[in-house]
């Protein structure tokens, strides 16, 4: 905002949810609002029951903390030792690799076939020849929106080293069918991360969870903060979880906000990565174009954003936002895309 001196941008570029927060959490965290001088429940554990009761799982299983990126934090601190190596897929969603780098680990990457989808065939083999203490992976990824189905998940979890660690990033879970997901499998060596900031909107209230053993849990437990959750978010996430009517409908909204995109780019004549998240990629040729495509985007007050690493690098990244907001960025790519410097050969 303040590079385009406007005071107002149409928010499409951090795949927050443009349909917002539950009113009922809205609601909820207000009435307790005078109450904000006490601190929250060190051990969430109204929340972690009605976690537990969705999860089919015990209270002890879960985990909350201040989003995801807290919880992979936790994660790196209890199973990567400085020079320990862990995995990850280069150029996938970056907080993971941020907490290796920052607590002495190496990194170890995977990478993205040609057709944008993560090589999990590769990610398998680089771990059985690596043996990283933790294999992190986004499903669905971000930024690509690819999903990788429950079979070949299973697959790949199987094909793992007994001594690494799987940390599926499951942030656009909510998007997906529980049954086109990986079945609710609690073992020492798998952790699934959950957060309210995509389908549920509440990305500023900074609330996420893991799901994991007993054993795995009690370990985060010893070096999170005590009162580390803020306690609002506590009130607002489980009056978001008893709204399944808002949440569909989040969630229908976000699906009709991707064939929106996958029409305005055949129509553009510029192709996409199918997406099962709240965003979708549309190719932009080159990773130079596609920089200059948002530039220009953001001139006419739209604000997307853009993978960093090859081969996504020639796509921008656009959230499911509102209809009009949709209206709004398809108006200004078409005439990016109309003008001769940003135009698609
Ligand atoms: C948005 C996102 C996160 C961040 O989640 P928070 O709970 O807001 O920290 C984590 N992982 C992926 C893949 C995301 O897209």
């Amino acid at each position: 905002m303040r590079e385009t001196g406007r005071r107002e941008l149409v928010r499409l570029g951090a795949n927050e949810s443009a349909f917002g927060p539950s009113p009922k959490a809205v609601a909820a965290m207000t009435a307790e609002l005078p109450r904000l001088s006490w601190y929250g429940d060190p051990e969430s554990l109204d929340l972690r029951d009605a976690l537990a009761e969705k999860h089919g799982c015990a209270p002890s299983e879960i985990v909350v903390g201040a989003g995801i990126d807290d919880l992979m934090g936790l994660v790196v601190r209890a199973f990567v030792a400085p020079g320990e190596p862990a995995l990850m897929v280069r150029g996938t969603y970056p907080t993971f690799l941020y907490h290796v780098v920052g607590y002495g680990g190496t990194a170890v990457y995977g990478s993205y076939r040609d057709d944008g989808r993560p090589d999990i065939e590769e990610l398998a083999a680089i771990a059985r020849r690596a043996v990283p203490r933790v294999v992190y992976f986004a499903n669905p990824d971000n930024p690509s929106g690819d999903f990788v189905s429950r079979d070949e998940m299973q697959r790949f979890y199987d094909a793992l080293p007994h001594d690494s660690l799987l940390l599926l990033d499951e942030a656009y879970a909510d998007f997906v069918d529980d049954s086109d997901l990986l079945p609710p499998v609690f073992e020492d060596r798998l952790i699934r991360l959950r957060t309210f900031s995509k389908a549920y909107g509440m990305a500023g209230a900074r609330i996420g969870y893991a799901l994991s053993t007993e054993s795995n849990i009690r370990t985060f437990g010893k070096i999170r903060l005590q009162y580390g959750i803020n306690r609002n978010a506590q009130i607002g996430a489980l009056a978001a979880l008893q709204d399944d009517a808002f949440t569909e409908y989040v969630v229908a909204e976000t699906a009709r906000a991707r064939e929106a995109y996958y029409g305005l780019a055949r129509e553009l004549g510029a192709p996409c990565i199918e997406s099962r998240t709240n965003f979708v990629c549309v190719g932009m040729e080159s990773a130079q174009r596609a920089t200059r495509v948002m530039d220009e985007l953001l001139l006419r007050g739209v604000w997307v954003r853009k993978p960093g690493a090859p081969p996504l690098d020639s796509y921008i990244r656009v959230s499911a936002g509102t209809e009009p907001m949709r209206g709004a960025f398809a108006q200004a790519l078409r005439a990016v895309l109309a003008s001769p410097r940003t135009s698609l050969s």
